[in-house]
């Protein structure tokens, strides 16, 4: 049977393009499959932090680019298709996008993770017209106007202080009495006088007749509900796996994350998932990164010892 690769990683995220730096460096035949931006969702992030090996603040996209370099330099073939079925239970896996078929040794799930929606009434209709998901691509649009973040964790209180260089006011709302962003995050959000926190509070309601204008939002400890005037909203409660593709062919989670060994392997022989799609407890750029070696490194040895 004709073999197209030996291994397909799906995602270019940071997950998929670490997995691909190992594995065409240890001598694989590889292919990224990228239905969207390389990159994955850290491009929508304006400053990174956190990822060692940079005193200065990198912006997403910036690393992101350099680790696609690093991988084209060990002639990983980037493929821009969508994965839209997978067939994972022969030894050698097919993989089918809307113009192609490939056949392929061994399979990385590098699909990542979607923002989670607060699933309340106006959300979906008022999205691109007041609701976002990303400070980075439509913060600018804000400038000298009030919005609110909704969340209490790392982006959600990032995206607010970046939110501040746009708009004049911000909010955060956040369903308890404290924040789970890391220290120091929360001191700058503290310190910063453009930034309101509105605790112990969830949005029940997204109103608005063409574009968003009010919250509506109840007060977990009162119990009394509040109208808060804003002109943009951003959440960031969370991530969903992106599981569609493996739904009912790989073993999950009850939140519908892949459970994965040490060795990133999936329960079906030859299959790996990496990155925030995993199971595990802490989903970072670093982690993804990390998961994408492990699992690479694992393939390669995979496809060793099934010559
Ligand atoms: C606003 C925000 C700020 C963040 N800030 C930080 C930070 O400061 N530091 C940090 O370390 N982390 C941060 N993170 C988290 C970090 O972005 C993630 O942990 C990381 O991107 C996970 O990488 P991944 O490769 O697993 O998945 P992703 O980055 O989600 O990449 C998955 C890729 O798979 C592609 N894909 C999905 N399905 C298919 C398919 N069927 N076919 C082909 N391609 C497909 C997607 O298009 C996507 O490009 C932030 C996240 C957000 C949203």
């Amino acid at each position: 049977m004709k073999v197209d690769y030996d291994l397909a990683i799906i995602g270019g995220g940071p997950a998929g393009l670490s997995a691909a730096i190992y594995a065409a460096r240890g001598g694989l035949k590889t292919a990224v499959f990228e239905k969207g931006i390389i990159g994955g969702q850290i491009v929508l992030t304006a400053d990174i932090e956190n990822y060692p090996g940079f005193e200065e603040n990198m912006d997403g996209f910036a690393l992101m680019d350099k680790m696609k370099k690093q991988a084209d330099k060990f002639k990983t073939e980037f493929i821009m298709e969508e994965i839209k079925s997978l067939e994972l239970d022969k030894e050698i896996k097919t993989l089918r996008t809307e113009e192609n078929k490939y056949q392929v040794k061994t399979v990385m799930l590098a699909t990542g993770a979607n923002p989670r929606k607060l699933g309340v009434d106006g959300e979906k209709r008022l999205t691109g017209r007041g609701v976002s998901y990303c400070a980075t691509c439509d913060g600018a649009l804000y400038r000298d106007k009030i919005v609110a973040v909704v969340g209490g964790g790392d982006s959600a209180v990032e995206e607010a202080l970046f939110l501040t260089k746009f708009a004049k006011k911000v909010y955060i709302i956040h369903r308890r009495d404290q924040l789970r962003a890391v220290k120091i995050v929360q001191e700058r959000a503290f310190k910063n006088d453009k930034i309101e926190i509105v605790w112990d509070s969830v949005v029940k309601k997204i109103e608005g007749k063409d574009f968003l204008e009010t919250l509506k939002l109840h007060n977990k400890k009162t119990g009394k509900d509040s109208d808060l005037k804003v002109d943009g909203v951003f959440i960031y409660v969370g991530v969903n796996p992106g599981n569609e593709l493996v739904h009912g062919k790989v073993e999950m989670d009850e939140q519908g994350f892949i459970i994965t060994d040490k060795q990133m392997r999936t329960n079906i022989p030859g299959v790996y998932a990496v990155g925030d799609l995993r199971q595990k407890e802490l989903r970072q750029v670093v982690t993804a990164a990390a998961d994408g070696a492990i699992g690479a490194f694992f393939a390669e040895k995979w496809i060793e010892e099934h010559k």
